[in-house]
């Protein structure tokens, strides 16, 4: 395992903001084999998820497995050896198989803003927080209001002496509550694991059953109304109510979950502007009405780069082709996880593999599963190399799109990180984990394709009647 960063976590080591936490109960955010009975809460804070993760990998000794410090440059197929030739930062690997997990909410997006370069204050993105400024008695601007503003708006918000938020749609916030988990509760769990799970079963079917508002948006309008309540309750003012109140339907964009947001932008020291960014200043920000808002520090709410991920110049497939020039534009792949021209490769949590309303680990455990299906397949075929055929990865694409359409996503009336810039929808699995589960179960041998091993260059052809060579395992 590479990993470019010191440590392990990725999402849970990177984002460290005051007040990140998991929107998913944790009950769910978990490994279904490896329950944690000791969450605090039903949302755990972020340091307990890196803790539970840093305790799973010690569990299994994984740390002796990963390589720190080496960053992916490239991934190329070579043809010939059927092998991958993976540079990194620190040293070149030869793989037979290449699995990608790399996240899609990893590499943080920075709007290119005019004069941005001579802003004189502190600037930062909320992936890369910087511990080390003291935010008390600053003049702050926050750009973006996604789920990771959300939660660290209301954390600083009493630290600060000003605090202008640039927001450029608003989230639909539901109320959410994050009880603590009782220590009887706990110890309950630890004793006797099966009541977890039960709690764990009918918090997964409950979730599941918000997909059912997302595909057919008629279903959705309670759950709005809500949310609309939800502004209601706790926004008297009449102006700043219509700014926060959006005007698409509830599920376009991620749902939130908040009872902190709309009290925090109703404090006398918070400015909600809609007006557009207009420019960078030495010491502000210029908004699309010309008002000069003065502030010494920029923080970047501004989401990540998930329709173009770096990952897709470095990767490299027959012929030489890369994922960006395979995709052109609109990521897909087989099952989410293979992509045609790249063989022996497969990506956790790939094109169309997300979720907006449950936990993305039962996403992960599905395709684990289904690697080692594949896995086994090629090993006992004798194969060398597999991929899945055209015809195989046109058709699971054609079926997310027909599954798709009609869905709040794309007739919702919003633009969103789920959609690509053709407008497809190339990120979100459009249909239940359930169904999903379903799909990945089946091994369909029809849609892969296999070469068996190649006879080593230069070396004399095999006798006619020789056995295929079978490759050593994976
Ligand atoms: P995000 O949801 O993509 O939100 C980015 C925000 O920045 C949006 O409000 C967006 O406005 C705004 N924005 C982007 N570019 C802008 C620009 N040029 N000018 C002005 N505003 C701009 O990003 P995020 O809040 O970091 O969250 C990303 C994802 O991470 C979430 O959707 C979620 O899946 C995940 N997340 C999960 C948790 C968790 O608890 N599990 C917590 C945090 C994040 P528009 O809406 O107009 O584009």
């Amino acid at each position: 395992m590479i990993e470019r960063a010191d440590s392990l976590g990725g999402t849970w080591r990177d984002n460290r903001y005051p007040g990140c936490a998991c929107d998913i109960p944790s009950v769910l955010y978990s490994y279904s084999d490896q329950q944690n009975p000791d969450w605090t809460r039903a949302f755990a804070p972020q340091p307990e998820i890196l803790d539970y993760m840093g305790a799973v990998a010690a569990r299994h000794e994984l740390e002796r497995h990963i390589r720190y410090g080496h960053e992916l440059l490239g991934a190329d197929y070579d043809e010939a050896r059927q092998l991958w030739a993976v540079r990194t930062s620190a040293g070149a690997f030869t793989a037979r198989v290449l699995i990608t997990a790399v996240g899609a909410l990893a590499d943080p997006s920075v709007p290119a803003l005019t004069g941005l370069e001579r802003f004189g204050g502190r600037a930062f993105h909320s992936a890369r927080w910087d511990h080390d400024h003291d935010l008390s008695g600053r003049r702050v601007a926050v750009i973006g209001t996604g789920a990771s503003a959300i939660q660290f708006v209301p954390e600083i918000v009493d630290r600060v002496e000003q605090l202008i938020v640039f927001q450029r749609t608003p989230p639909w916030v539901m109320p959410r509550g994050n009880p603590p988990i009782p220590p009887s509760w706990r110890r309950a769990f630890r004793r006797r694991p099966r009541l977890q799970r039960i709690v764990r079963e009918a918090v997964f079917s409950l979730f599941e059953s918000f997909h059912f508002g997302f595909r057919h948006p008629a279903t959705g309008r309670a759950a709005q109304r809500r949310a609309l309540g939800n502004i209601e309750h706790n926004v008297a003012d009449p102006v700043l109510r219509a700014k926060l109140t959006p005007d698409y339907l509830l599920g376009c964009k991620r749902v939130l979950g908040s009872d902190t947001w709309y009290p925090a932008l109703c404090r006398p020291n918070v400015d909600v502007v809609t007006d557009r960014i207009a420019t960078v200043t030495e010491d502000g920000i210029v908004d699309g009405a010309g008002v000069h808002h003065e502030v010494d520090t920029i923080i970047f709410g501004t989401g990540f780069r998930v329709t173009d991920p770096p990952i897709a110049d470095r990767v490299r497939g027959r012929g030489g082709v890369s994922l960006r020039e395979s995709w052109k534009g609109s990521m897909q792949a087989y099952l989410g996880i293979a992509v045609h021209g790249f063989p022996n490769m497969i990506m956790l949590l790939g094109p169309n593999t997300g979720l907006g309303h449950n936990s993305v680990l039962l996403m992960i455990e599905a395709q684990l599963g289904y690697l080692r299906k594949l896995l086994r397949y090629r090993a006992s075929h004798g194969l060398a190399a597999v991929e899945p055929t055209p015809q195989a990865q046109a058709r699971f694409v054609t079926d997310v799109d027909r599954r798709t359409k009609g869905s709040v996503w794309t007739a919702g009336g919003c633009a969103s990180w789920y959609l690509d810039t053709t407008g497809r929808n190339s990120t979100l699995w459009p249909d239940s984990v359930r169904a999903y589960r379903r799909r990945l179960a089946r091994f369909q041998v029809t849609d892969w394709r296999g070469d068996p091993a190649r006879p080593p260059l230069h070396s004399p052809p095999p006798p006619p009647a020789a056995p295929v060579a079978t490759p050593a395992g994976s």
